[in-house]
């Protein structure tokens, strides 16, 4: 789904230039649910937004749903980030004043689909979060849980592959945190790829494989076996 081969993204020039990411490589397999932590500053953003195609790398290659990145135009990479990338970010970035509903079915602009049509399949999917009793809810009248899987429901409307998730339980009190959570996962058994940055240690273990960074290089990259995670398998169990 995604493979990063000696990424590096640096900003600014001379004795200023910043290596936010540097030689990063590693892959990450259709239907995995990834966590990435790291010390703020490590680079977990960045490298988030290079696998989002949000950014370009300013060294090595980045390539998403088969496509190498910088191959693309820009049209092509709007392309595939509207069809292929859902974002959830730790601040929600609802439009203030919109209901849940339109917050939602504007994650559909892009396919050209009537509002009616939009609209229903955004019903659909605040049913899938949870949220069905807050269709014609306006951000300020949700709490910030019930914001957050908004923000999801908008991310998978127009269901992508992949689900990038910069610290969406960052700004969220513990039990918000884990309905988003809990949202995640059920996404991820369902068959979206999902990488999610977070602080929380107690989730990142939870989760079947963590990517550790570090002063922008990738220093571990922990996988976990368990018999009840999603498409994880004993190491030997064959699936059918
Ligand atoms: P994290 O998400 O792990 O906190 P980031 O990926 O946001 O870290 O940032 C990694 C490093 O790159 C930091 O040192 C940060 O200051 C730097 N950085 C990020 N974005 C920019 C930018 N637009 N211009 C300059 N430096 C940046
Ligand atoms: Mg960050």
């Amino acid at each position: 789904m995604v493979a990063l081969e000696e990424a590096g993204r640096s900003y600014g020039s001379g004795p200023h230039r910043v290596h936010a990411l540097t030689g990063v490589t590693t892959s990450i397999a259709a239907g995995e649910l990834v966590a990435v932590v790291g010390p703020s500053g490590s680079g977990k953003s960045t490298l988030l937004n290079l696998i989002g195609t949000l950014d370009r790398p300013t060294s090595g290659l980045v390539v998403v749903d088969g496509q190498r990145v910088d191959r693309l135009d820009d049209r092509k990479l709007s392309a595939l980030r509207a069809h292929r990338i859902g974002f959830v970010f730790q601040q929600f970035h609802l439009a203030k004043g919109t209901r849940a509903v339109d917050n939602v079915a504007d994650g559909l602009l892009y396919t050209g689909m009537p509002r009616r049509l939009r609209r229903d399949r955004a019903a659909e999917a605040l049913h899938r979060v949870g949220l069905d009793h807050r269709l014609d809810h306006r951000p300020h009248q949700l709490s910030g849980g019930e914001r957050q899987r908004v923000a999801i429901a908008r991310a998978v409307v127009g269901d992508p592959a992949i689900l990038l998730a910069d610290e969406p339980t960052g700004a969220l009190d513990t039990h918000s945190g884990e309905l988003v959570v809990d949202l995640l996962r059920e996404l991820n058994a369902s068959g979206t790829t999902v990488v999610v940055i977070t602080h929380d240690n107690d989730l990142a273990r939870s989760l079947p494989r963590r990517l550790v960074m570090r002063d922008g290089q990738l220093v571990d990259d922990i996988r976990v076996f368990t018999r009840t995670q999603g498409q994880n398998q004993e190491p030997g169990r064959t699936t059918t």
